[in-house]
């Protein structure tokens, strides 16, 4: 799976997002390690805060089907700027892929690479508590 792949899924990720309040699609396409792909997109809701982000339904459908090692995350907006994770995502994503590879994307597939502990500097992980 090629970073363009990658980026790709994610794109087509956005088709499925539930988003009639912010009109802003994302998707996002996690690699694992053993190369399984899960996808995800943004899922809102009337009470704003019970929404959640396309990064972390890929991750909870990734952790829920027993993958917990991931190399790299695709996230795809829809604007003509890259999309990049929130700070609640950049948390989830810390706990299993501290040196993650986030490649962040703008509608039209143009993106760039990011590693998440640039995103998050100094996160706070399960390291943290040993
Ligand atoms: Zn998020």
């Amino acid at each position: 799976m090629t970073d363009k792949e990658l980026v790709e899924s994610a794109l087509d990720a956005r088709k499925n997002s539930y988003s009639p309040y912010s009109n802003y699609r994302v998707g996002a396409a996690l690699l694992c390690e053993d190369g399984t792909v899960y996808t995800g997109c943004n899922v809102e809701n009337a009470s704003y805060p019970c929404g959640i982000c396309g990064e972390r339904t890929a991750v909870a459908k990734a952790v829920s089907e027993g993958h917990r090692k991931f190399s790299a995350i695709a996230i795809a907006g829809s604007s003509e700027e890259i999309c990049t994770p929130c700070g609640m995502c950049r948390q989830v994503l810390y706990e299993f892929a501290p040196q993650l590879k986030v490649l962040c994307s703008d509608s039209k597939g143009n993106f760039e690479e990011k590693k998440l502990s640039d995103l998050l500097v100094a996160g706070f992980g399960p390291e943290s508590m040993e």
